[in-house]
């Protein structure tokens, strides 16, 4: 059985000519698959009764089952976690803001890169996500959301996983999401987030797919950046430093750069002045995200003091465009490295 939602739009065409279609039905399924985001093939109601029993019989449409929805009642972020065909299961975050939704989605079933301060990076990896997975994630809450006459309009790949480790997948996603025939989400309305893992950075910069970058650097040195991602080891900093320059040579967008601030580890006057260095070596905005508290963890967030002299060093003084990002969603563990696997304390599942 053909998984429909893993087909890009040649591959759907050439699957129904296969079975007797016309190549105008391509365009008319792709439409009911991602634009209306239709569950059942019964629903395509301009394709006839023969053709539908025949995609019936071929194939059919994948979707994702809501084992857990919380409510976040902090800043009502919504936190949803989704069984997957095989059992395993991974977190999606929307994120609510005045103007707009945004929503965080993951790339991988736990993840291999296991930075220090991330639950997932904790609970393992278990393979990649493949597209209709990635894909369900934003149509199951559209769907959702669409009811109340909302829409998704930002995607972060900063969810489950390291995104450029999963980097076809990845890429005939965006591509999909951002179809004018589909959702038609812009793509500089989609980040890809990475702990640095370069050559899906060359990846990116080869494909020229006009999407947002941004590095995960969380530490200036490679002895605490080691520490902190393991993957340092393998892509350190002047390596990396080295390809972003190029990626903004080639590119000419701005890169984003997401600063975990942990108490007594990075947040000295000495480690402000060197990030500002780095900064202002790019065209970029640094995001600083107070350390939120995971389970077991040898770290802990700085107090507001701190966090607020950290801040105004390097916005006053080193004149860096930076920003503090509070974090969403804390309460019911879906700010930023909180998110795990759970499925073990889950049973059953509701609808959508
Ligand atoms: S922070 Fe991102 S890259 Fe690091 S372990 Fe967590 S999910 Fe993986």
């Amino acid at each position: 059985m053909i998984n429909l939602l893993n087909l890009n739009y040649s591959e759907l065409e050439s699957f129904l000519v296969e079975f007797g279609m016309k190549k105008f039905n391509s365009k008319q399924v792709y439409a009911w698959l991602h634009e209306k985001m239709i569950r059942n093939i019964d629903d395509m109601t301009n394709i006839s009764k023969t053709h539908r029993d025949i995609l019936k019989e071929k194939s059919y449409i994948p979707y994702l089952n809501i084992l857990k929805h919380q409510v976040s009642k902090q800043d009502g972020t919504e936190k949803f976690l989704f069984g997957l065909e095989d059992g395993h299961t991974i977190e999606t975050v929307l994120l609510k803001h005045r103007d707009r939704n945004t929503l965080c989605i993951s790339t991988q079933v736990g993840c291999p890169v296991k930075c220090v301060f991330c639950a997932t990076g904790q609970d393992g990896f278990e393979r990649n996500l493949n597209v209709n997975e990635i894909l369900n994630q934003v149509y199951t809450i559209s769907r959702r959301i669409l009811k109340k006459g909302e829409k998704v309009n930002n995607i972060v790949f900063m969810g489950m996983g390291e995104p450029l480790l999963n980097m076809s997948n990845l890429i005939k996603s965006i591509k999909i999401l951002s179809d004018e025939k589909g959702q038609n989400i812009s793509m500089r309305r989609i980040t890809v987030s990475t702990s640095g893992v370069i050559p899906g950075i060359e990846a990116l910069m080869e494909e020229k797919l006009p999407v947002e970058l941004a590095i995960s650097l969380h530490a200036i040195t490679d002895e605490k950046r080691n520490h902190l991602i393991p993957i340092n080891k393998k892509y350190p900093l002047e390596d990396l430093y080295t390809t972003l320059k190029e990626y903004q040579k080639v590119t000419n967008r701005r890169i984003s750069f997401e600063y975990i601030l942990i108490k007594d580890f990075n947040v000295s006057q000495w480690d402000a002045e060197v990030l500002a260095d780095f900064m202002h070596e790019f065209d970029h905005v640094l995001n600083l995200i107070p350390y939120n508290s995971v389970e077991g963890s040898e770290f802990d967030r700085p107090s507001e003091k701190k966090i607020d002299r950290f801040y105004s060093h390097l916005k006053d003084v080193r004149k860096v465009n930076v920003t503090i990002r509070r974090e969403k969603g804390s309460d019911i563990g879906g700010a930023c490295g909180q998110l795990r696997q759970k499925s073990k304390s889950i049973k059953g599942s509701s609808k959508e």
